[in-house]
Parts: structure tokens; C-alpha cells; sequence
């Protein structure tokens, strides 16, 4: 077709479904597909034209269109926030190894619920559980989608119908709408709050027990932080007490780190304080897939194994594969900092940081300028990890998060600070060409 020049001169959309090279596209694609291209290719053309541009190629125009439907929506960020653990950008990126896992498993058959030794069928469950005990000192383990899921079925497992004690400290909202007293109506217990915002004592809980209580409950303050007159008992009066009564205690540790890491308490510790079960997180402060991981006392997780929801929160196998990856590295704890990306990262000295941010400002012009990072993910709120970030124009963030791949930074004080905590060196050269087209 001839260039257009005129509102009039542009056909119609059945005219432009006509033309062969438009007709020869439904071979591939459906008709509706097809069909829509060439309505949105059309009004491209009209804006154009109306901005006073000559339109030509509309059969080519209709197969940019299709083409566009197919670019992924889901794509690939440059993290310059600093935040390590960003809930908006994925949370946790995978070890090499643990990535390697999902391709393998991924692309074929597993035997991701089949006992290869009899040759008969097995549980998934199986393959997270032998490196989780060994790394939190548990009887058993179980994993479930998100940790969500995990406080979820514990205490659908363990309290349906009957109560669950909580201080009323912990009665928790950790974001998108996650709060522990919604959980809990919907795993079908009843909640009994103890003790004030600021203070709970071992006695507020003991006056609350009765036949009815099913679990003593501990949410770990992961988010937020109550400072001044505060009390909380300690998990071991905790245990002691419940122990005495005969009722579980079960501990949401949120990120549940395996080594030490600030003031967030190991998992190992909560178990040894005397936790029946604890659940956490596969890809906050652990640095893998999404999960929901709980540990603990045998009889109680096999209540939750068998129960039937445990059906509904199980983890696909890719979560498996990419978590029995991440895990094995956790193995080898100096392996794990120089290989878990979440470890490296939160891990790493400042002045490794800052030769980055040196780099890259050479690389973009701008500046380098002292910064503080955040853990995220609702862990360690008031952490401060130093940092260092390359200082650029406000005007150049939308730009670079409309750039591919995006780049994401912060902006403050009429500056966009591209953090280099969060940022590989190997993706410096990358974030470099972003911004020389951003400036375009
Ligand atoms: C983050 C968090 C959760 C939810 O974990 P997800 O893996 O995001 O589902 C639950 N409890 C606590 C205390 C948390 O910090």
C-alpha cells in the first residue's frame, strides 16, 4: 500500500484484512488476534497522521502489533533500590545452582513423587526435608507454597474449631493484606488476644489457656519494632509454660535466617528455645523460591502433612527444585555468602559496594554518593546496611524504567540514585547502556 497521508486515505479494518500480507498473518495466529492488531495498527496510524507524519507499512504495522502481544509482561529488572529483599521486585534472586535445578527438572520428567528405590510411589515432601533437618536441627520438615500458607495450615492442622493465644504485640499485618488475625479466622480457629500492644507477660498468657486453647502462638515482630516500655516473654518461658499444659507452640519467624544475621533469630534457636514448630519463609532472608517452610516436632508435622488442605498449599516442582538447590548451598555456609545472591548482598562491605558506584558513575557521569540500604521483604526494619550509590538526573527514572531491561533506582532530593548494593558488577555495563539511551 501507498503511504497515507489523510484520515480518508486509511482503510477500513476489513480493507486491511484483506491486504495478503495481513490475510497470510491468520496462518499463524488467531483470526481475534488478528483482528485487533489491525484495529490497534490503525490507531497508531491516525495519531500519526493527526500528529502530521505520513504513514506507510500498515501490513508490517499489524505484524508489529502481534508480535508486541507476545513480548513477555513479566520481565527481567535491574534492582538499583538497594533493597535486597524487594517484596515489589521478586523478593530473592536464585543461586546459579538453585537455577540450574529448575532447568534440569523443568525441562523432563522427575521423580518428584516416585521412590525410585521400590519403584513405587513417594511424596514430594521427601526432597527439602533431609537438608532441612540437618540445617535447623528439626525432626521433620514440610513445604508449602508461601509462609502464608505454611501459619496457615499449621494452625488449620492443630486448632481448627478450638483457640489460639496470641500477645496482642504480634497481632501482625506484614503487607499485601497478609494479618495473623485474618489467617487465623480462616484456618478456622479462634483467636485469643493477651497482654497490651507494648507489653505481654508469661502470666497474661496463663490466665488465657483453658481446655479450649489448641497452639500458643508467637509472631515474630519481623516488620515493625516496639521500642520504650516494652515486654514480651522470652521463647523459653514460652515453651516452659506450654509444655507444662500440654500445647504446642508454634513460632513465625517471617524470614527465618539459618546462620546469624543482625538481631533476626535463627531458626536453629527458636527450635532449641523449645518451639514445637517453626515457619518461615523460603525467599526472604533464606535467598530462594518462594515457600512456606515449617519445622519441627514429627507427630506435629506429620498432622500437617496429612491434613487435607497441606494438598492445596503444596509447592510446585520447580519451588522443590530451585529450594533443595538453594538448601544444598546453605550447607556450605561460605559457600552459601559467596553464592546465595540475598547472602552476598546483605553481606557484602561497604567499600566493595562504593568501588561499583565508582564504576558506574565513570562509566555515566555521575556522582557517587553515600546512601543506606534496607534489608526488605519485612525483615530487620530498622537495619541500615551502608552503601553507595551513583547520583543522576530526577528526569532520567521513568525513562530508565521504561528502558530495556529496566532499571529501577531511587529518587531523592532531585537526584535518581542508582544503589550499588543491589547491583552485580557484571550488570554495570548494562545499567551504563540504559542510561546513555535514556538520555537519548
Ligand atoms: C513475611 C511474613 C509472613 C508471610 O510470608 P510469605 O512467605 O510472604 O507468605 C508471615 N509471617 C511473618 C512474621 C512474616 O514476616
Amino acid at each position: 500500500m501507498a503511504p497515507h497521508q489523510s484520515l480518508r486515505e486509511l482503510p477500513s479494518v476489513d480493507r486491511l484484512l484483506a491486504d495478503a500480507r495481513v490475510e497470510a498473518l491468520l496462518e499463524a495466529h488467531d483470526r481475534a488476534a488478528v483482528v485487533d492488531a489491525a484495529r490497534r495498527a490503525l490507531e497508531g496510524a491516525r495519531r500519526e497522521i493527526l500528529a502530521g507524519r505520513d504513514v506507510s507499512d500498515l501490513a508490517g504495522r499489524v505484524e508489529g502489533e502481534l508480535r508486541a502481544a507476545l513480548v513477555p509482561r513479566l520481565r527481567r529488572v535491574l534492582n538499583a533500590t538497594g533493597v535486597v529483599v524487594h517484596t515489589n521486585l521478586g523478593r530473592a534472586p536464585l543461586a546459579p545452582g538453585a537455577l540450574e535445578r529448575v532447568v534440569e527438572i523443568g525441562r523432563g520428567y522427575s521423580n518428584l513423587e516416585y521412590d525410585l528405590d521400590p519403584g513405587s510411589r513417594g511424596s514430594r515432601q521427601d526432597h527439602c526435608a533431609g537438608h532441612l533437618v540437618a540445617l535447623t536441627g528439626a525432626e521433620a520438615a514440610l513445604v508449602v507454597n508461601n509462609n502464608a500458607a505454611a501459619v496457615m495450615l499449621a494452625l488449620a492442622a492443630l486448632a481448627e474449631g478450638r483457640e489460639v493465644v496470641v500477645s496482642r504485640g504480634e497481632l501482625v499485618e506484614i503487607g499485601d493484606g497478609f494479618r495473623i488475625p485474618d489467617v487465623l479466622a480462616r484456618s478456622g480457629a479462634r483467636l485469643v488476644e493477651v497482654g497490651t500492644t507494648n507489653r505481654t507477660r508469661v502470666a497474661d498468657y496463663e490466665r488465657a489457656l483453658s481446655e479450649q486453647t489448641a497452639v500458643l502462638l508467637r509472631v515474630h515482630q519481623s516488620n515493625f519494632r516496639i521500642v520504650g516500655f516494652t515486654e514480651q516473654p522470652s521463647l523459653e518461658q514460652l515453651a516452659t509454660l506450654a509444655r507444662g499444659r500440654g500445647i504446642p507452640l508454634v513460632d513465625d519467624l517471617g524470614s527465618g535466617v539459618l546462620g546469624a544475621f543482625h538481631d533476626e533469630p535463627p531458626v536453629r534457636a527458636s527450635l532449641a528455645a523449645g518451639a514445637d514448630l517453626v515457619c518461615f519463609s523460603g525467599d526472604k532472608l533464606l535467598g530462594g523460591p518462594q515457600a512456606g517452610i515449617v519445622v519441627g516436632r514429627a507427630d506435629l508435622v506429620d498432622r500437617l502433612r496429612r491434613h487435607p488442605l497441606q494438598r492445596a498449599l503444596r509447592a510446585d516442582k520447580l519451588t522443590i527444585a530451585a529450594l533443595e538447590g538453594t538448601l544444598a548451598i546453605h550447607r556450605e555456609p561460605e559457600r552459601a555468602l559467596r553464592e546465595i545472591p540475598v547472602l552476598r548482598m546483605l553481606n557484602e562491605p561497604a567499600a566493595a559496594v562504593r568501588e561499583r558506584a565508582v564504576h558506574l558513575a565513570a562509566l555515566t557521569g555521575g556522582t557517587v554518593e553515600e546512601t543506606v540500604c534496607r534489608v526488605g521483604g519485612g525483615a530487620l526494619p530498622l537495619a541500615e546496611l551502608p552503601s553507595f550509590a551513583c547520583a543522576l538526573p530526577e528526569a532520567l527514572a521513568a525513562p530508565l524504567r521504561a528502558g530495556d531491561p529496566p532499571v529501577v533506582g531511587i529518587v531523592r532530593d532531585g537526584h535518581l540514585l542508582l544503589d550499588c548494593r543491589t547491583l552485580a558488577h557484571a550488570e554495570l555495563d548494562e545499567v551504563a547502556r540504559a542510561v546513555a539511551s535514556a538520555r537519548g
